[in-house]
């Protein structure tokens, strides 16, 4: 018992302070692509990308950050034109935000942010989430239940994985969302009460990634229900999933340009 005082207390806080203080991806770290130069590109730089990404059209790039899987093929093929960015904080408030040059608003979700926000700090930062998975590989998963542990702590903000839609104030939706999955999404959303936030996390949740090609998935959770919040990334980090979350809730205004 004294061993593991001692060794909390020579440790000191382990916890991440994020948001209150900038969490720094690691060196190498793949957090999104960013194009560095778009003009005057050759339209055969669009075959590099593997899920259709990347497309050019009059010789001008556009990337699609919900279609990315971030495998590194165009940043290898072209660096003068892609790079890697390290910044966690990736998550945008509206599908257009997710094309590099797009604008990040949805205007049309203000109101229900802004709700959504006021409730948060009148419940003292109390906010209950669910999370339901519509068909995910299981990559993010992972990454969602990382958030409730000793060095992410998202508690320590006020959040709470909940089982029961009727008390949850956010739904957390991972997968392009299987045929199957279509019903209880909507029954989900549809019990949660007002105000309520919906958060698409991960590349298959935000476009339907690589199995929106073979038919199987709607093509992301926006062509079933209103997504408030993308977080891009397969899968994204715990940081960038938190993120989004402080996004859905009003509780952070900041984004990244694409
Ligand atoms: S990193 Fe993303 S944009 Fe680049 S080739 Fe891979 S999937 Fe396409």
């Amino acid at each position: 018992m004294l061993e593991w005082i001692a060794r909390g207390l020579s440790k000191r806080r382990v916890t991440t302070r994020y948001p209150a203080h900038t969490e720094p991806g690691p060196p190498g770290y793949r957090g999104s692509v960013s194009v560095r130069d778009a003009g005057g590109a050759a339209p055969e730089l669009a075959r590099v990308c593997p899920t259709g990404a990347i497309s050019v059209d009059g010789g001008d790039i556009r990337l699609d950050r919900a279609r990315c899987i971030l495998c590194g093929d165009c940043v290898r093929a072209a660096p003068e034109r892609f790079a890697f960015s390290e910044r966690y904080e990736t998550a945008a408030r509206s599908r257009a935000g997710l094309i590099a040059g797009g604008t990040n608003e949805d205007e049309e979700a203000e109101p229900a942010r802004r709700a959504l926000g006021e409730q948060v700090r009148a419940l003292k930062r109390s906010i209950h989430v669910r999370h339901i998975d519509c068909g995910s590989d299981g990559a993010e998963e992972w990454e969602i239940q990382a958030l409730w542990n000793p060095f992410y702590d998202i508690q320590r903000l006020g959040f709470f994985l909940t089982a029961a839609p009727r008390h949850a104030d956010v739904l957390l939706v991972t997968g392009g969302v299987t045929g199957p999955m279509r019903a209880p999404l909507e029954r989900t959303w549809d019990v949660m009460p007002e105000p309520k936030a919906l958060v698409a996390v991960g590349t298959e949740a935000c476009s339907g990634g690589l199995a929106a090609a073979g038919g199987l998935v709607a093509g992301g959770v926006d062509q079933v229900l209103g997504v408030d919040v993308y977080v891009p990334g397969s899968p994204p980090a715990p940081i960038a999933i938190m993120h989004g979350l402080l996004l859905a809730v009003g509780l952070l205004r900041e984004e990244p340009s694409a």
